[in-house]
């Protein structure tokens, strides 16, 4: 497999990266794409300096705007090094003295390479500081597929924690202390409810990390990855620390429509509404209220569910949860507690096999139903 060794540093509001690719198979050309924002200031393949070609500028689905980088060394190569700088920006990525935040939205490390590699990351110089899921020898050390490249560093002697078995909350700011603990029952809480009622399956997922971005970040909601919940708090009051609980940790079922297409709708809609059916389940209906109301007041705003092209339109999150709280009202909980089982078992996770699926479980009402919505 193809390696790619990343050694990154800090300095103020700027990160510092040396990446070191080896191939297994001598190539030509190498592309890759990297956050507009960074500099490159040195490539070299095999030892020999080389200049890459910027091949085009855009902004890929969720992401900072990128350039796509192409190099050639005028004779095939089997290592590349490239060395580059600068601040980050994009979605829930920051550098701060006390935290720091970066991950694949930043796209702050060669992404979307022509050929497929396997990266691992040395942090150095962050000897005070505590890497979310990393593995300290003297230096932190991290790997992860290209997508969980979530980089949550903490200043020691800023960072809180509080423990219960399967979840572990990180945090910087001691005002937070109640509502961690607080959110650490919830979290209990609503897994207790989806594994023993609505999925009826055990968790086998790992310990869960919670990792609270706030005073670093103030704003910008929430984000799961296997065994990671990244979030600004942990919830100032029980509506938050049950939004974030529930609606993040339903994507450890409610995962699998492809997520950059409109299909999304069926990921968001069955995590949000497994949230909702947690606050009906436990008495919680002034949240289930409140959330539907902000749903219905931000409804109108967005673009029907289904593209002509297939592209992921703003706000499926949003108008899925408004449909299905339709179909709720005509049909009731229970049909909405099928429909999400029925999601989460299926093959190929789309929205005709989902139609099929309930029709062929007699829920044609509610099938039509939904049609009308997302066809
Ligand atoms: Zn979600």
């Amino acid at each position: 497999m193809n390696k790619m060794n990343i050694t990154l540093h800090f300095e103020g509001e700027k990160l510092f990266a040396e990446t070191e690719i080896s191939l297994d198979k001598n190539l030509s050309e190498l592309s890759f794409i990297l956050n507009s924002g960074l500099e490159i200031s040195g490539v070299s393949c095999d030892e020999k300096s080389a200049e890459p070609t910027i091949e085009s500028v855009y902004e890929p689905l969720f992401c900072a705007e990128v350039k796509k980088y192409s190099v050639k060394c005028g004779s095939d190569f089997g290592r590349i090094k490239i060395c580059y700088s600068g601040k980050i920006n994009g979605w829930h990525n920051i550098i701060t003295d006390d935290i720091i935040e970066l991950n694949r939205y930043g796209v702050w490390l060669p992404c979307e390479m022509s050929c497929e590699v396997q990266s691992f990351l040395t942090v150095s110089g962050c000897e005070d500081f505590f890497l979310v899921k990393g593995e300290f020898d003297g230096q932190w050390h991290y790997s992860a597929g290209e997508w969980d490249m979530n980089i949550i560093l903490y200043r020691k002697s800023k960072l809180q924690t509080v423990s219960g078995k399967y979840i572990s909350i990180y945090y910087a700011d001691k005002s937070l202390d109640e509502a961690a603990e607080f959110s650490k029952n919830v979290f209990e809480d609503v897994l207790n409810y989806y594994t023993k009622e609505l999925f009826q399956r055990e968790y086998l997922g790992s310990h869960m990390e919670m990792a609270c971005l706030y005073p670093a970040l103030t704003s910008g909601g929430a984000y799961k990855r296997y065994g990671l919940i990244v979030c600004i708090t942990p919830g100032t009051d029980e509506k938050e620390a049950v939004t974030v609980n529930a609606h993040e940790m339903a994507h450890t079922w409610c995962s699998g429509a492809e997520v950059g297409s409109w299909e999304d709708w069926l990921n968001e809609t069955t995590a949000e509404w497994s949230m909702l059916l947690y606050c009906l389940d436990r008495n919680k209906n002034e949240i289930f209220d409140k959330m539907i109301a902000e749903h219905m007041e931000k409804y109108p705003e967005f673009p029907p569910i289904k593209t002509a092209d297939g592209s992921h339109p703003d706000g499926v999150h949003t108008k899925g949860t408004i449909v299905f709280y339709e179909l709720y009202k005509a049909f009731g909980a229970e049909t909405i507690k099928s429909i999400i089982r029925l999601f989460v078992d299926l093959d190929v996770k789309t929205t005709a096999n989902l139609l099929d699926k309930m029709k062929a479980l007699g829920l044609n009402e509610a099938a039509e139903f939904l049609t009308k919505y997302v066809s």
